[in-house]
C-alpha cells in the first residue's frame, strides 16, 4: 500500500525533530519523521551538549542566541526538559587570536550576548582551576553552559506529536524516488512506499549516504571525535565551568556524579574519517592518554581525576565547518546536515530556519551562508573550532 505525506523528514536526531516541530508549528499538516533506530540514537545521543555563543559569523551568532533563548525556557516554549545548566563558559585563546576574539565579542554584544574579555590572570576570579599559561585572553560567557541533547530531542518529538506529526522508529529509508528533477517519494527497508513532494535529509553522519540515494553529492566528511570521561577527586571542590582551551586544544564540561567530559579541540577530525556505524565504539588508552595530557595542562587539578572510559563520537563536517541548510538541485529534496560539531546548540534555530525555507517564509537568519552550492570554488572560512 502506498501512503502519502506532505513532508518526510528522514532522521530522528535533534535536528530532524526540531524541523518537524517547526514545520507543524507553521501549519504544515502531514509531517512524517522516519528514524531507522530510535530517537537520538545517532550523533545526538553521543553529544557533549556544550552551548557557547562565540561564533565566527553574524548568522551563526544569531542562531546560537535564538537557540539559547529556547533552551533556557524549554518547558514553556517546547515542553519537556532540555537539562540546560547555565554554569557559564570560559574560552581561552592564544595571543594571535585576540583580534578575532575582539571582533567576535563586538558582534555578540550587538546581539545582546553577555560576554567579557578577560586577561588570563583575571580568569581566576571565575574559575581558579584553569591554567593561564599560554593564553592571550579569556572570554567569559556567563549565560552559556550545557544541555541534554536527548532531552531536547524528546521534548521536540513530544511537541511535534502534539501538533500532529507522525514519528516512526525502526524504519529505514532505503530509496529516494525521483520523477525527473523532482523528488516524488521514499521507500523503506520493509518495502513501504510513501509518496511525498518534500524529503528532508536530517541524517547527520549518514547524510552523504542518504543524499546519494537521490544522486546528490554532499561535501561532508564524517570525522572521528572521541569523548573521554574522568571522575574528579573528592578534593576538587565544586564542579568547574565549561572551559574551552582553544590555545591548548582541549575542553572540559561538568557532568553529574563528579564526572567531567573532556575531548580534543584541535579541529583535526577531518583527518580521522570514521564509518558512522562505529559510533559509540570503544576508545583506546593511547588516545585517552594524549587528550588527557592536554586536559591536565588546561585544568591542572584534573590530573588527579580517575579515568572512567569514553566513546567514539563523530562529526558530519563541511569544508567551512558550517551546516548546509538548503534545497538541493533535486527539487523537493532538502538538506539539514553538515552540523560540524555545532548541531546541538544550533538545533532550535536550524529547525526554525528550515521550516521557514521549506514553506517559502522569511527565515529568522540570512540563509545564504548555508547554501548547498557555496563550496564551488570557495576556500575554507575562519572557524572557532567545534563544541
Ligand atoms: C561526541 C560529540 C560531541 C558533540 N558535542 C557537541 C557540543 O558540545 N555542542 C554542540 O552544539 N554539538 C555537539 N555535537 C554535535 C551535535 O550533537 C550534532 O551535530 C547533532 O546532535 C546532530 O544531530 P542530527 O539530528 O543532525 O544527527 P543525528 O543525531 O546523527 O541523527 C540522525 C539520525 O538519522 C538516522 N538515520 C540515518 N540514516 C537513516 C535512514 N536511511 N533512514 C532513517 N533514519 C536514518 C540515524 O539513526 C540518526 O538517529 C557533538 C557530537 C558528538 C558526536
Amino acid at each position: 500500500m502506498t501512503r502519502h505525506a506532505d513532508v518526510v523528514v528522514v532522521g530522528g536526531g535533534v535536528i530532524g525533530v526540531s524541523i518537524a516541530f517547526h514545520l507543524a508549528a507553521r501549519g504544515v499538516r502531514d509531517v512524517l519523521v522516519l528514524e531507522r533506530r530510535v530517537l537520538a540514537s545517532g550523533g545526538t545521543g553521543r553529544s557533549v551538549g556544550i552551548v557557547r555563543q562565540l561564533y565566527p559569523t553574524p548568522e551563526t551568532t544569531a542562531m546560537v542566541v535564538r537557540s539559547l533563548a529556547v533552551f533556557r525556557d524549554f518547558p514553556a516554549r517546547v515542553g519537556g526538559d532540555a537539562g540546560y545548566v547555565a554554569c557559564g563558559c570560559l574560552i581561552g585563546v592564544g595571543g594571535a587570536m585576540r583580534g578575532a576574539l575582539d571582533r567576535a565579542v563586538a558582534r555578540q554584544r550587538a546581539l545582546g550576548v553577555r560576554a567579557e574579555v578577560l586577561a588570563p590572570a583575571e580568569a581566576a576570579r571565575i574559575e581558579p582551576r584553569i591554567a593561564p599559561a599560554g593564553l592571550g585572553a579569556v572570554l567569559w560567557e556567563p549565560d552559556s553552559g550545557y544541555g541534554d541533547p536527548t532531552g531536547v530531542t524528546l521534548g521536540y518529538a513530544g511537541a511535534a506529536r502534539r501538533l500532529g506529526v507522525r514519528i516512526e522508529q525502526d524504519v529505514e529509508v532505503t530509496e529516494i524516488r525521483r520523477g525527473g528533477d523532482r523528488v516524488v517519494g521514499v521507500t523503506t527497508g520493509a518495502g513501504a512506499r510513501i509518496d511525498t513532494p518534500i524529503v528532508v535529509n536530517a541524517t547527520g553522519l549518514w547524510s552523504p549516504a542518504l543524499a546519494r540515494l537521490a544522486d546528490v553529492a554532499l561535501p561532508i566528511v564524517v570525522g572521528r571525535h572521541p569523548v573521554f570521561v574522568v571522575e574528579r577527586d573528592a578534593g576538587f571542590g565544586p564542579p568547574h565551568v565549561v572551559y574551552l582551551d582553544l590555545a591548548g586544544g582541549a575542553y572540559v564540561r561538568p557532568e553529574t556524579g563528579d564526572l567531567t567530559l573532556t575531548g580534543s579541540l584541535t579541529d583535526d577530525e577531518t583527518r580521522h574519517p570514521m564509518d558512522p556505524e562505529a559510533l559509540g565504539g570503544d576508545v583506546s588508552l593511547d588516545e585517552a592518554g594524549e587528550v588527557l595530557e592536554r586536559t591536565g595542562r588546561a585544568v591542572p587539578r584534573l590530573r588527579e581525576a580517575r579515568y572512567r572510559g569514553g566513546w567514539s563520537g563523530a562529526f558530519d563536517i563541511t569544508p567551512d565547518w558550517m551546516p548546509i541548510l538548503d534545497e538541493t538541485p533535486v527539487r523537493g529534496f532538502w538538506v539539514a546536515a553538515g552540523m560540524s560539531g555545532h548541531g546541538f546548540k544550533l538545533s532550535p534555530a536550524v529547525g526554525e530556519t528550515m521550516a521557514a525555507l521549506i514553506t517559502g517564509a522569511t527565515p529568522p537568519v540570512e540563509p545564504a551562508p548555508f547554501r548547498h552550492d557555496r563550496f564551488r570554488g570557495a576556500s575554507r572560512a575562519t572557524t572557532f573550532v567545534a563544541s
